[in-house]
């Protein structure tokens, strides 16, 4: 049976560059709070560049009453840097943190610290902070771009999961065999953490290919011709994202997913649509 249930949803939204996009933000919170997802996260910029920024947006949601779970990733940051945040998000009362490596900005070629993998992160939280957190770490169906093959990527997941992380969301995919192939092989490996996936809304061609071709995530012949198609109207890439990707939640669903985290990309609307359209 599946243990899906309406507090199966999660939500990441970035932090606001400005004021206006903090306003934005609210009033994106706002409407989606009636999918009462069980938390919210926020991403953290390469290189620790939004460090501030997701700290407020993680008080800005628990203000309004969400759990709210910030990213955090180690690439090119120090231990005790780490450390001082951690203790900094436990003062505060947060229990939730997405742990990450992290991608190093253009130009800081040279990682010093020993920081190099997510299981390093996780490790080191665990052995700072306990079992204060609940440690989330990113999954690849399709593979990490960087990997050198799938047994290596799925070992190096395994590897985060054995230093204690929690639960886990995937990068976004559209092929729904992907996950659930990710998933068979890393049970077959004794790993029996929640493995979420995470769907990005369809709105905007051109961005979700540029997102694509950063992440290696897959966008299938069929879809890409079919927005191509539609050129500028944006009406249309909706009306089919929304169907495409509502398609595939449900699939996931009615398939044994544990949960969907949506990427909201600070936008309601494309994320509402599809939410209302589920059953479970
Ligand atoms: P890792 O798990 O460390 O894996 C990265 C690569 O290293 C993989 O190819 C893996 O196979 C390899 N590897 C791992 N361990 C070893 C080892 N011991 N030896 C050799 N190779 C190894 N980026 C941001 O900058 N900010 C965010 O907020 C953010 N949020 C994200 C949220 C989710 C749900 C996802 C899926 C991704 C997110 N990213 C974010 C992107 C992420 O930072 C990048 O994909 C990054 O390249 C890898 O991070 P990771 O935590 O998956 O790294």
């Amino acid at each position: 049976m599946s243990s899906f249930s309406k507090e199966s949803f999660s939500l990441e939204f970035f932090p606001p560059r400005d004021q206006a996009g903090r306003e934005r933000l609210v009033s994106t919170a706002k409407q989606l709070q009636i999918i009462n997802p069980s938390y919210v996260s926020v991403t953290f910029g390469a290189g620790g560049s939004t460090r501030e920024g997701t700290a407020e947006t993680v008080r800005l949601f628990s203000r309004m009453g969400y759990e709210a779970a910030p990213h955090l990733s180690c690439i090119g940051a120090d231990r005790d840097s780490i450390c001082q945040i951690l203790d900094a998000y436990r003062a505060e009362g947060v229990k939730r943190l997405v742990a990450l490596r992290g991608d190093l900005p253009s130009g800081m070629g040279v990682v010093s610290s020993d920081l190099r993998h997510a299981s390093d992160l996780v490790k080191l939280v665990r052995e700072h902070s306990g079992d204060w957190f609940h440690i989330e770490v990113a999954a690849y169906p399709e593979m990490h771009p960087q990997a050198q093959g799938f047994e290596q990527d799925i070992e190096h997941f395994v590897q985060k999961v054995r230093a204690g992380a929690d639960s886990a969301i995937t990068q976004y995919f559209f092929n729904p065999d992907a996950y659930f192939s990710f998933v068979d092989s890393v049970r077959a490996k004794g790993v029996d953490i929640p493995i979420v996936p995470g769907i990005m809304p369809i709105t905007n061609h051109t961005q979700l290919v540029r997102f694509s071709q950063m992440c290696g995530a897959e966008i299938p012949r069929w879809i890409r011709l079919r927005l191509a198609e539609f050129g500028d109207d944006r009406q249309s890439i909706r009306q089919f994202g929304t169907e495409v990707v509502t398609r595939l939640c449900q699939e996931l669903i009615d398939n044994g997913a544990p949960g969907i985290h949506f990427y909201t990309l600070n936008n309601a609307e494309a994320t509402l649509s599809i939410w209302e359209n589920l059953s479970y």
